[in-house]
């Protein structure tokens, strides 16, 4: 979707003087953006004290956007050594740590363990493979057969899946953990992605406090929280519908109640929501350096898709893409937008922009999330810089680009 009108009227009179400054292109992300989407999960889904997001370090991993997290009470959601490390320099305490990996190492475990954080297991069989058995342990469901609906080719559906624990499997987990010594769990769940759909989010956690009293009842142990992982999604074309956060808390809460009713006590709702507070919030802007007319008309950007937003290359993934200060549509023109890379990517196909000229400032939207996070310097072309647009106004770096140095920083010259 196009960014939030909040976040174009804040940008809008700032954009020339910061692309003067910082050169093109570049990342900007949107701290106030961020911050009311804090606000608005805080406000509508963790409303009970203790319940936590822990926002999926995957999404955007840098260090500025970690401690925005922690500073605003959410935890951090990791699944590899590398994202435990920069947890810990984030300053992330190891409460605030969830652990979701999958395929987990014995040497990953250790990491998790020696940090403290909360072990998230994918798999039966990593609980022999612990060092030790912590005193939490939380186990990832995938319900299979059971639940079908709202998942998309993203992660595809759940028997397909490689990640959790099979039902006929989760009862043998816990029971396993509590006799090598568990004492305190939780319970762990997310077969969907970027799902907008508020009734289908709240099945998910339906499914996830029902099986956790069957549970409960059958081993005869409580759930610290329940854990529905991330999926909350954002709308990346306009028109799309967003979630609906409101009604999505409304259902939480009528699920909750039903599952104290039932079971005497409400366990803490976790999350690891990562794409809906990183998304919306970033932008690329890059420069159009070209603009062909070959057997298709080709608008050039001056970045690399592959090293800024490789999902609208490879999915391809829609990014709806504006042309600065140019609104009119009347002499517009339906063109591909690529970047230099050897390979026949597109930013977009058959996209219908305003009459582009060399010089123009492209805006790509909704890429803080997935952005350089899973960037590859393909061809070598570096990442772009990546500035943070803080709530006072002011602009601050928070990565550079990549240089050369960093692109041949690990090859051994004999
Ligand atoms: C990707 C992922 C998330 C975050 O998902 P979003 O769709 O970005 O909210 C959370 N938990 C796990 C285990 C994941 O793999």
């Amino acid at each position: 979707m196009p960014m939030s009108k909040s976040f174009e009227e804040r940008l809008t009179p700032l954009l020339p003087g910061i692309v003067a400054q910082f050169g093109s292109p570049f990342h900007l992300y949107d701290e106030q953006g961020m911050l009311d989407a804090i606000g608005t999960l805080k406000n509508n889904l963790f409303v009970v004290e203790g319940d936590r997001n822990f926002y999926a370090v995957k999404a955007n991993p840098n260090l500025a956007i970690l401690r925005l997290m922690l500073a605003n009470g959410f935890g951090l959601d990791c699944s590899s050594p590398f994202e435990l490390s920069l947890a810990q320099r984030a300053g992330a305490p190891p409460e605030r740590v969830m652990f979701s990996s999958n395929d987990t190492s014995r040497e990953s475990l250790r990491l998790a363990l020696e940090y403290g954080c909360i072990l998230n297991l994918d798999d039966v069989t990593l609980i022999e493979k612990l060092p030790k058995m912590p005193e939490l342990i939380s186990f990832r469901y995938n319900p299979g057969e059971l639940r079908q609906e709202g998942t998309n080719s993203i992660i595809g559906d759940p028997p397909n899946q490689k990640f959790g624990v099979r039902r006929d499997q989760i009862s043998d987990a816990y029971r396993m953990a509590r006799d090598s010594g568990a004492t305190r769990f939780g319970i762990h769940t997310m077969y969907a992605s970027n799902q907008r759909d508020a009734s289908n989010l709240a099945g998910t956690l339906e499914m996830v406090l029902e099986l956790a009293g069957a549970l409960g009842k059958e081993l005869g142990i409580r759930f610290e929280f329940v854990n529905v992982g991330g999926g909350l999604g954002i709308p990346y074309r306009p028109g799309e519908e967003p979630l609906d956060v409101v009604h999505l808390g409304k259902e939480y809460a009528r699920l909750f109640a039903a599952f104290e009713t039932e079971n005497g006590y409400r366990p803490k709702l976790y999350a690891e929501s990562g794409r809906y507070l990183a998304g919306p919030h970033g932008i690329i802007v890059g420069t159009v350096i070209n603009v062909m007319d070959k057997y298709r008309k080709f608008v050039g950007v001056d970045f690399s898709e592959l090293a800024n937003i490789p999902r609208a290359a490879i999915y391809p993934a829609y990014h709806h893409l504006t042309v600065f200060g140019k609104d009119d549509m009347s002499t517009g023109e339906t063109v591909d937008v690529a970047g230099p890379l050897c390979e026949n990517f597109r930013l977009a196909k058959d996209r219908v922009l305003p009459h582009v000229e060399e010089g123009d400032l492209i805006i790509v939207h909704d890429t803080g999330a997935h952005g350089v996070a899973m960037a590859s310097q393909y061809n070598g072309w570096p990442q772009a810089q990546q500035l943070l647009l803080c709530a006072d106004g002011s602009v601050r770096v928070v990565a550079r680009a990549t240089s050369f140095e960093d692109y041949i920083r690990t090859q051994i010259e004999c």
